[in-house]
């Protein structure tokens, strides 16, 4: 029978450089994928098989050899074999002696055995250093290619607790709440059911003192979300302030305006003014 093998593109820039020679006991799909993906990362393979000279669909480049003569040729072993036919690897204790043997090997039931898989490995052949490995990922996964199981981890670094982020984070999200909460008592009130039924005092107190405290907290809920970054020249985008930074322009020229308003040099001279009060009046 003619066999038929599978291409193993290189993953890495790096893949050209031989690396060391792994051995994979079994042909099966486990075997036959993960021995694609690691002759893609550069490795040399080696499998052992019951039958050397029947197997198919391995990935080009790969040796395949009696599964005492595969592990003579590297000091990993990965058992890509079911737990029920690890038996016969009593026999090759001698040339296991002082090998890693990695066991991928996973049971279709919970507890189905009084020990684990590694664990049996380990007393069938106690000279090798087992260790257990692979088998959370799935044939498919490996096969899927570069995009899918090949992902590496992104190392996460352990961030140090900060009280004042952590102050920051509270307030940000207590005044969006209290902000937004207020502004929803300001658009009920606006309702014509509701605006009919409050007197003149009421409704110029909840548009008016109400109004400019939603705003006020709006405002510090936006500039608290900007925290530390706020004025940080490294969070332009473009030569761009932030859609944030530019969204408190108009609420913030609004405050600063009702603040000066609000002094009561301006404010006692507005009021007269409202009077009736002019600069150069005779009477
Ligand atoms: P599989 O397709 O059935 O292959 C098992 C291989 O074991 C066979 O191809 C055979 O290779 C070898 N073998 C040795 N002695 C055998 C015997 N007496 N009878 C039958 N086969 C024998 O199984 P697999 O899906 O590759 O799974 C292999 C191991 O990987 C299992 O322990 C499984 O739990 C684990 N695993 C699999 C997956 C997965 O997605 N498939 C995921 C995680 C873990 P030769 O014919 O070349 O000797």
């Amino acid at each position: 029978m003619e066999k038929t093998y599978i291409d193993a593109l290189p993953l890495t820039m790096n893949s050209s450089e031989k690396q060391e020679t792994v051995c994979i006991f079994g042909t099966g799909d486990f075997g036959r994928s993960l021995g694609l993906k690691m002759l893609q990362c550069g490795y040399f393979v080696v499998f052992g098989s019951r039958n050397p000279q029947m197997t198919n669909l391995l990935p080009n480049g790969a040796e395949v050899l009696s599964y005492s003569e595969a592990a003579k040729k590297s000091d990993i072993i990965i058992i890509a074999i079911h737990r029920e036919h690890y038996d016969f690897l009593t026999e090759l204790t001698e040339v296991l002696n002082g090998k890693i043997l990695v066991d991928i090997s996973n049971n279709l039931k919970i507890n189905q055995y009084p020990e684990s898989n590694a664990e049996y490995l380990a007393q069938l052949v106690p000279g090798a250093h087992v260790v257990k490995a692979f088998n959370t990922i799935s044939a498919w996964a490996l096969q899927s290619g570069a995009l899918d199981a090949s992902r590496q981890a992104i190392l996460k670094k352990e961030v140090p607790f900060s009280t004042s982020t952590a102050w920051l984070y509270d307030s940000y999200v207590a005044l969006g709440i209290l902000g937004f909460f207020l502004f929803v008592l300001l658009g009920i009130t606006s309702l014509p059911s509701v605006s009919n039924a409050v007197n003149w005092r009421e409704f110029r107190f909840v548009q008016s003192k109400l109004g400019y405290l939603t705003l006020i907290l709006c405002t510090a809920h936006t500039l608290v979300y900007g925290g530390k970054k706020f004025l940080n020249p490294s969070n332009l985008k473009w030569y761009l302030p932030a859609a944030y930074v530019l969204g408190l322009i108009i609420p913030c020229i609004v405050l600063v305006i009702k603040f000066v308003l609000i002094m009561p040099c301006v404010d006692n001279t507005l009021t007269r003014i409202r009077q009736g009060w002019e600069r150069n009046s005779k009477h």
